[in-house]
């Protein structure tokens, strides 16, 4: 089979597992959908929130030089003139003049001879392209007026700018620091698709790392560095991972230098992450807007200025598909084929699943009070229907990574059986030490 073939097999085998098992809906399904929107179910509601967790850990939890906040969706306008994204947040749009579909003009295939053409029809005879605003507009309150327009964010990036001094005077930070925050963001994507990679709706998880400006190349690599290796920790293979330099024409207009993290999707390269050098572009432009100077003054060199901005900036739904892709994986177990996500253990949408080995009433005590031990730390599934075996192969194809059989020699021993799902080996274990060994498994990532 061509490799083409085998990705496109292995993004529908992807989509379909997600559907199947409650990972991710197509929204408002019952009503026919709404083109690229999605609803995440309990699995991917797991997940999605397992993902986030982990950047929060990565880049709030353990760092004393990084603080979150929580920023609102809607802001007042003059926030998105300032950042430049009301005249340029644009992609360049034209119509196809056969069959009337538009698209976004850099992302149209070429022919034979290097000609656009359009994906529906073929045809290569479209409009010139024009700018098209991304932003959803929206009004507040209950005139619909220009002076009661407001735009959703289409990025968390700006809340961070605006709030630089709030956040500067209350946490008593001095840079190098960051400001961090996860959230929802809305885009008018012209062409979204290839399930959630690109929508209309999605999650952001974005850092603004204010530096020294002498002292922001230097860590521009160090957090080109640290995000590369985030992905590579839970569980991305190297060779489905790349760094992407901008070139000099590609660079937004705020950035000085950005690198791309990115994923080799079943389509090609997509990018997961942006690691940009907003230089002091942000803080100037607000500066300028609001009349308030977003400046740090230097008590020891007595002097002020407006600090350089690193931003890691990462997409969660698109990560959770990535994590998704590169876990997927089908081998043999007894003679029998099986699907399994090889999902690191604190991505998984559970870390454990508890399995009576049968539904008798002599076990519902121990097996309840074994869900309750380990549901206190672990998020865990419990699953008392069919056989062992079939049980087991449910939770491979979720990506749990142990399972917990409760059997009748547990009543007289005090022990389970703990069953790997990378290996299938399966161990007894004492009840008492189950919370510490899973905890260490958890931790160490296997
Ligand atoms: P792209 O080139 O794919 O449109 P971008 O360079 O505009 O992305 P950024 O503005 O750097 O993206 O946003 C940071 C991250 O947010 C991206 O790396 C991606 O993971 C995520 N992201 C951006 N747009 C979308 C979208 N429409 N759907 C899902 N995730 C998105």
């Amino acid at each position: 089979m061509s490799n083409n073939n085998e990705n496109q097999e292995l993004f529908e085998k992807i989509v379909n597992l997600a559907k199947r098992r409650g990972f991710v809906f197509p929204s408002s399904e019952i009503y026919g959908g709404i083109r690229s929107t999605y609803d995440y179910g309990p699995l991917g509601t797991l997940m999605l929130r397992n993902v986030k967790n982990a950047w929060w850990k990565a880049m709030v939890q353990e760092r004393l030089d990084v603080v979150p906040i929580d920023a609102a969706i809607l802001t007042n306008p003059k926030v998105w003139e300032a950042s430049g994204h009301l005249a340029t947040f644009t992609d360049p749009l034209v119509d196809c003049l056969e069959c009337h579909e538009r698209w976004r003009e850099d992302q149209l295939p070429l022919n034979g001879d290097e000609k656009p053409f359009c994906p529906n029809c073929r045809s290569t005879n479209m409009t010139e392209a024009r700018p098209f605003n991304l932003m959803f507009k929206t009004f507040v309150g209950p005139v619909e007026s220009s002076s009661s327009v407001a735009y959703l964010r289409p990025e968390t990036a700006q809340g961070m700018f605006v709030n630089f001094t709030n956040v500067l005077n209350t946490s008593r930070r001095k840079p190098p620091f960051g400001i961090a925050q996860m959230g929802r963001s809305f885009r008018n994507e012209i062409t979204p698709g290839n399930f959630v990679f690109r929508t209309r709706e999605f999650e952001q998880m974005e850092m603004e790392y204010f530096v020294p400006p002498e002292e922001a190349d230097r860590w521009h690599e160090y957090w080109c560095k640290e995000r590369y290796d985030w992905y590579l920790r839970f569980g991305i293979n190297r060779d489905l991972l790349r760094l992407r330099k901008h070139e000099e024409e590609e660079l937004s207009h705020y950035s000085s230098a950005t690198s791309d993290i990115e994923f080799l999707f079943p389509w090609g390269w997509g990018e997961l992450e942006g690691v940009a050098n907003r230089t002091d572009y942000d803080l100037t432009a607000h500066s300028n807007h609001s009349g308030t100077r977003l400046e740090y003054f230097d008590q020891n060199s007595q002097t002020k200025y407006t600090p350089y901005v690193i931003e890691p900036a990462a997409g969660a739904t698109r990560a959770m598909m990535a994590f998704l892709l590169a876990a997927y994986d089908e081998d043999e177990v007894a003679g029998e084929k099986r699907i399994v996500l090889r999902l690191h253990p604190q991505i998984a949408p559970y870390q454990a699943a508890v399995l009576p080995l049968s539904k008798k009433p002599e076990l519902n005590d121990l097996t309840a009070d074994v869900f309750s031990r380990l549901s206190r730390h672990f998020m865990c599934d419990f699953d008392d229907t069919q056989s062992i075996g079939r049980r087991y192969r449910r939770q491979d194809e979720i990506g749990t990574p142990l399972c917990v059989t409760v059997d009748f020699q547990s009543l007289e021993d005090n022990r389970v059986t703990l069953r790997d799902r990378d290996t299938t080996e399966q161990v007894r274990v004492p009840i008492e030490s189950l919370g510490d060994i899973i905890g260490d498994k958890i931790a160490e990532g296997r």
